[in-house]
């Protein structure tokens, strides 16, 4: 039987798809739903993930139910697939009666090779009496990692799908994935309740992607520069926290010769689309944008990723660089990053919504993404651990393994800074923020030094050894080690546990030697 199904499927590949072969596991992947085994599929964005669930969808009878978070993206995966001559439908809210109940007389007519719909059609009973109805060759249920609630991308509405292994047992299941690490691996197959499944891992790596980490100083000049050094006329995409940012960041680069146009969700539908069709279409052209871009866009030449502002999480990090160089040519996923963005993403956790287990969630979160960013070891093996997978100690096409950072022995500068902390935190009145300790560290006299009476404290210029932009370095650093915390609305920085075995000269405290030139120097490999 096996021979059979696996020529039909190699025949759909390549008389729907048009492709000579399969890529990697993905004939094993078909082979085992074809043939009516779960699957839980982990394969980094761009690795052909969507053949694994349509094969089988078009080769078993019936239609195949994909359950997909990306509401605005079916519309298009419905007119692509179609334009293949598949049969292909979807449901969601975008949708109004007539149109709904067009697709429903094609699904219970047993015409659709394909039927997409958003997870919470899934809690409605009209939608699973609908399916009852009609013939379903395969559940697919795509970004699977949604349904993890220690991931990043947690959407209760996931949680119902485990009702489609009870309702339909004998339809087999495949539920797939860009970004795992093992605890959230663990927790789909758990919770989707798909204990029999086999589990296809790819590897994670993307070798052509280089990956560079600057230190922030003026990211937009920094930008300008690594554009125009590296990336003159290619397309690409660069992320920024807000929208404001985005809007500056687009001006900023089509005023200094580059094109570029912004995207986010402020702007109106028709903007929005004509960007990112353009973006498509056009050769060179950079969208500055939130996070909101790119989910779902398939475009194989985008040249370089680059992050203005620190991501949440190393899963958003490796999902927003993995769009870079699909095609497999040499690529830079390049991002400039701050004491800021630490302090700043800090605040936000901890001023905002969501209980306390939430909050130690988005907390760990950030641990693992500045550990990524202030590592002096190699960072695509420190990306492939974090996802739990086999990685060299050194891959030579990143920032650390090209220009291995010296490291110094920074324990006494951590004492200083730490025993600032101590001195301010005797204050109770008020709290202060790394900026205020760089401050009376490095002896000066601004009003609100004056104020405090700061200028008083023992600890006032004991620092000037080191420049402000190395000081920064340093609490960002001891940040990233967890030597010391940020607290509440006003970045506040406190002691942490492990600040103790530092005050007591119980142990020896590495930093990465900060660049003296941040602006260009570290940041281009062409000089
Ligand atoms: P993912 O969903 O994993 O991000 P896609 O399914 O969108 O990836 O596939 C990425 C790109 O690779 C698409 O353009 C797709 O058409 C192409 N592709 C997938 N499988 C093959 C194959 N076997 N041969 C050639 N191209 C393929
Ligand atoms: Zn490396």
């Amino acid at each position: 039987m096996s021979e059979v199904t696996e020529s039909e499927a190699l025949a759909t590949l390549h008389r729907v798809f048009g492709y000579d072969a399969f890529r990697g596991e993905q004939e094993a992947i078909i082979e085992h739903v074809v043939a009516g085994g779960d699957a839980v599929v982990l394969m980094p964005t761009g690795g052909g993930k969507s053949l694994c669930y349509q094969i089988p969808a078009m080769v078993r009878p019936g239609t195949g139910v994909v359950v997909s978070p990306l509401i605005a993206l079916m519309q298009d995966q419905v007119d692509a697939l179609r334009a293949l001559g598949v049969r292909a439908g979807f449901m969601n809210s975008t949708q109004d009666f007539d149109e709904r109940r067009t697709v429903e007389a094609e699904f219970l007519a047993g015409e659709l090779d394909v039927i997409y719909l958003a997870p919470e059609r899934l809690r409605i009973d009209s939608t699973l009496d609908l399916l009852s109805r009609g013939k379903i060759s395969v559940f697919a249920i795509d970004e699977a990692h949604c349904v993890a609630q220690w991931g990043h991308d947690f959407r209760p509405d996931y949680l119902s799908l485990s009702v489609l292994g009870e309702r339909w047992p004998d339809v087999p299941r495949i539920a797939l994935t860009a970004t795992a690490t093992h605890a959230t691996h663990q927790e789909i197959t758990q919770r989707l309740g798909m204990p029999r499944a086999r589990h296809f891992v790819a590897s994670f790596d993307r070798p052509n992607i280089q990956y560079r980490i600057v230190p922030k100083a003026e990211p937009k000049k920094q930008l300008l520069t690594f554009l125009k050094q590296e990336h003159e006329g290619d397309a690409g995409i660069v992320y920024c926290l807000s929208r404001k940012s985005v809007e500056a960041t687009a001006e900023f680069l089509s005023r200094n010769g580059i094109e570029a146009v912004p995207y986010h969700a402020g702007l109106d539908a028709g903007t929005r689309a004509a960007h990112q069709s353009r973006f498509l279409r056009e050769e060179g052209l950079v969208v500055c944008a939130t996070i909101a871009f790119g989910m779902g866009i398939d475009k194989p030449d985008v040249r370089f990723v680059a992050h203005l502002d620190l991501p949440k999480s190393v899963e958003g990090y490796y999902q927003e660089t993995g769009r870079a160089g699909r095609d497999g040519l040499a690529s830079t996923a390049w991002m400039a990053y701050g004491l800021q963005d630490v302090v700043q993403q800090r605040k936000l956790i901890n001023m905002g919504e969501g209980d306390e287990a939430f909050r130690r969630r988005a907390s760990s979160h950030l641990d693992s993404m500045l550990a990524l960013c202030e590592t002096a070891q190699c960072r695509r093996a420190q990306l492939l651990t974090y996802f739990g997978q086999e990685a060299p100690a050194a891959c030579g096409n990143c920032d650390t393994c090209l220009t291995p950072p010296e490291t110094w022995d920074g324990t006494v500068a951590a004492q200083k800074i730490l025993s600032t902390v101590v001195r301010l935190d005797r204050e109770r009145r008020q709290k202060f923020g790394a900026g205020q300790i760089i401050d009376i560290l490095l002896g000066k006299r601004t009003a609100k030094v004056i104020q405090f009476d700061h200028d008083q404290l023992s600890v006032f210029g004991i620092g000037e050894e080191l420049s402000e932009n190395e000081w920064r370095g340093v609490v960002r650093q001891l940040l990233a080690q967890g030597l010391v915390a940020v607290e509440g609305e006003f970045g506040t920085l406190v002691l942490t546990e492990e600040s103790g075995s530092v005050l007591g000269r119980e142990r020896e405290v590495r930093l990465r030697k900060e660049a003296p030139k941040p602006a260009s120097s570290r940041s281009s490999s062409r000089e």
